[in-house]
C-alpha cells in the first residue's frame, strides 16, 4: 500500500532530524527518571515539593511533573479540606516538618485554610543539582473523544499547551501532536510527547496508535493500577497492543517504529493503594542530564523501561541485539526476543527464549522489527497486579534501517 503524502512528508523530517544524533558516545551514561507524576496542581495528592523529594532523595536523576492540563507557573491556592478529602490528613504537617514553617504559605478565607502552591521556580533550587537531579518542565495534556480518554505528556514545555478537540481519536492524537510541535518550535526547544496508557478506559486501539505516525512514543508500562496492563478477554494487553501497533506501522504504513516509556503516574503519596510513586520509569543513556540531552537520546531509542530489572547495557545494532542485566541477588532471568516476520500473520511472536545475564539474538533479516523484554524471577517491591514479576522493555530493532532512524 502507497503512503498517503502528508505520511511521506513527515516520515522524511523524522529521518532528517534522527540523523542528527544518535550517537551516545564515550561519556553517556543511564540516567534514571520518571516522566509521570501528579501533585495537588492537579490531582495528585500532596505537595509538589514532596513529591519532588520522594524521587530525590531516591536513585532518580530526573523527574517530570505533569498536572492535567496545567504547568505550576501561577498563583494558586489550595483549600487544606480538600488535600484532606484526598487522603492528606498528615500532607500539610509533613509538608511544615519537611521545609519548615518558614516556608509554607497559609492563609485563611472565610474560615478556611488554604495553602498556596509553589511554582517550579521556586522550588527548583531547592533540588537540582547539575549532574545529579533534574526537573523537567511537564503537562499531561489531558483530552479525549467519545468519552474515550486521550492522554499526551509534553515534556519541556515553556508553558501550558492547550487541550485539543478533534472527530476522532486520531485526530485528537494528531491535532495535540501539532500543538506539541508548535510550541517547540516557537520557544525553539526540544519538547517530547508520548501518549499515555492506551488501555485506559480503553482509550487508544493499536490501529489508532499505529495510524497516527507522527507520535513514536507511548507508555508500555504505567504504574496506575487501572491501565489494563494485560488487558482483557476480548482486548490486547499492552505489549501486545505495541506489537500489533509497529506491525501495522512498518508492514502497511512504512512509517516510523515506535518507542516504549515506563512510568509511575502516581497520584497517591500517603498510603499503599491507588496509584503510588516508584512503580515504572526510563533509563536514559544521555550524554549529560539535561532536558535536551535526554530528549535527544530518548528520540534515538537509548532507552528502556522499567519495572525494577536494571540493565548494564543494550546494544541495538544492525544484525544483533544483545543486552547485559544487571543481576539483583536471588533473581533469574529470561529475556524473550519479540517480534513479527516480514509476511508472517503471527504478530508478536517469540523468536527466541533465552535464560541468563547476557542474552541476544541475531537477527535473521526477515523480521519488520525485533525487541525484547526481560523477566526477574523476583516481584516488584510495591507490585501493580497479581503475580506481577519485575521486568525491563527494550526499543525496537528495524533491521536494514539505522538502529534508531525511522523508515520512510
Ligand atoms: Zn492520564
Ligand atoms: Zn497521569
Amino acid at each position: 500500500m502507497k503512503p498517503p503524502r502528508s505520511l511521506l512528508v513527515t516520515a522524511g523530517l523524522l529521518v532528517v532530524s534522527l540523523l542528527a544524533g544518535c550517537q551516545a558516545g564515550d561519556q553517556a551514561r543511564w540516567y534514571k527518571g520518571n516522566l509521570h507524576t501528579h501533585t495537588l496542581w492537579s490531582d495528585g495528592n500532596h505537595f509538589p515539593e514532596m513529591v519532588v523529594d520522594w524521587y530525590a532523595s531516591r536513585d532518580y536523576q530526573f523527574l517530570a511533573l505533569t498536572d492535567h492540563n496545567i504547568v505550576a507557573d501561577h498563583e494558586k491556592w489550595v483549600g487544606n479540606d480538600q488535600v484532606i478529602s484526598r487522603g492528606g490528613r498528615t500532607a500539610l504537617a509533613d509538608y511544615r516538618s519537611r521545609f519548615g514553617a518558614d516556608w509554607v504559605q497559609t492563609r485563611d478565607v472565610e474560615g478556611k485554610l488554604q495553602v498556596r502552591l509553589k511554582t517550579l521556580e521556586e522550588f527548583r533550587p531547592l533540588f537540582e543539582k547539575p549532574g545529579g537531579f533534574l526537573l523537567i518542565p511537564a503537562e499531561e495534556i489531558t483530552s479525549g473523544f467519545d468519552k474515550k480518554p486521550i492522554h499526551i505528556n509534553a515534556s519541556n514545555v515553556a508553558e501550558v499547551i492547550a487541550a485539543q478537540q478533534g472527530t476522532s481519536v486520531e485526530d485528537v492524537i494528531r491535532k495535540t501532536l501539532l500543538a506539541v510541535q508548535h510550541h517547540a518550535e516557537e520557544h525553539h526547544r526540544p519538547v517530547l510527547a508520548h501518549l499515555n496508557h492506551p488501555n485506559f478506559g480503553w482509550g487508544v486501539t493499536a490501529e489508532e496508535l499505529a495510524h497516527v505516525v507522527e507520535e513514536r512514543f507511548f507508555e508500555v508500562y504505567n504504574g496506575h493500577p487501572s491501565v489494563h496492563h494485560l488487558g482483557d478477554e476480548t482486548r490486547p494487553g499492552v505489549e501486545k497492543l505495541w506489537d500489533i501497533a509497529n506491525t501495522i506501522r512498518l508492514r502497511d504504513l512504512h512509517g516510523p517504529v515506535l518507542f516504549g516509556l515506563g512510568t509511575d503516574d502516581s497520584h497517591n503519596y500517603h498510603n499503599a493503594t491507588g496509584s503510588t510513586p516508584g512503580r515504572g520509569w526510563v533509563m536514559v543513556k544521555a550524554r549529560e542530564l539535561t532536558a535536551a540531552a535526554l530528549i535527544e537520546a530518548i528520540e534515538c531509542g537509548d532507552f528502556y523501561a522499567s519495572s525494577g530489572v536494571v540493565l548494564d547495557d543494550v546494544r541495538r545494532g544492525r544484525s544483533e541485539l544483545a543486552i547485559d542485566i544487571h543481576a539483583a541477588q536471588g533473581a533469574t532471568y529470561v529475556t524473550e526476543f519479540i517480534g513479527t516476520r516480514v509476511g508472517s500473520e503471527h504478530i508478536g511472536e517469540v523468536f527466541a527464549r533465552v535464560e541468563g545475564l547476557h542474552p541476544s539474538y541475531r537477527l535473521r533479516g526477515d523480521e519488520l522489527f525485533v525487541r525484547a523484554t526481560v523477566t526477574s524471577s523476583l516481584a516488584p517491591e510495591n507490585p501493580v497486579f497479581e503475580g506481577q514479576f519485575r521486568q525491563a522493555w527494550v526499543q525496537p530493532v528495524v533491521p536494514g534501517q539505522r538502529p534508531s532512524a525511522s523508515g520512510s
